[in-house]
């Protein structure tokens, strides 16, 4: 089953919202097969955002992203990073629609409270970039059948 990689960013931990996060994480049926708190550093922002670090509001989501310490997870399902992506929601908060994670929980283009993978082969790096590979567990929980129908966990 496909994998993606969440982080749950200074926005949400010092708003305390980790909880309503992840109810809805887990109400929509998706599995958490890794899930940390830990401190975020420049040389892991400057790796994460990339293709960012040449914008001038870099510095600024350096100071926003190591203001508290963050929740990375490793979620799972089917299409998940594609769903997860659809939860959360369009960048600017106040551009997000209403229903998404970020359409109901923020109201700003950088304080918007979660990361997503943005495709499969993304997310496979950055579940790498976060986890050692014993932190994962990719375990099956027994009532698959009742999120699932049959032929779509093939
Ligand atoms: P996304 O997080 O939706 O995949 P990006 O990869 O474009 O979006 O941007 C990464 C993060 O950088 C955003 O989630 C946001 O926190 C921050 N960011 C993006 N654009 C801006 C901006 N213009 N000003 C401040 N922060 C920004």
């Amino acid at each position: 089953m496909e994998q993606t990689l969440v982080i749950l960013k200074p926005s949400t931990i010092g708003r305390r919202l980790i909880g309503k996060i992840i109810e809805r994480i887990e109400n929509r049926g998706l599995i958490i097969c890794g899930i940390k708190m830990m401190q975020l550093d420049e040389p892991i922002l400057r790796e994460h955002y990339a293709h960012l670090v040449d914008k001038p509001f870099f510095p600024s989501i350096l100071k926003s992203m190591t203001a508290t310490p963050v929740i990375v997870m490793c979620l799972k399902g089917v299409d998940v990073v594609e769903v997860f992506r659809t939860m959360t929601g369009a960048t600017n908060g106040r551009k997000a629609a209403p229903g998404t994670l970020r359409g109901d929980f923020c109201m700003s283009g950088q304080e918007n409270i979660i990361h997503a993978s943005d495709s499969v082969e993304n997310a496979q790096i950055e579940i790498k970039r976060f986890f050692r590979p014993e932190e994962i567990f990719d375990y099956t929980p027994s009532n698959l059948n009742f999120f699932y129908g049959a032929d779509e966990l093939k």
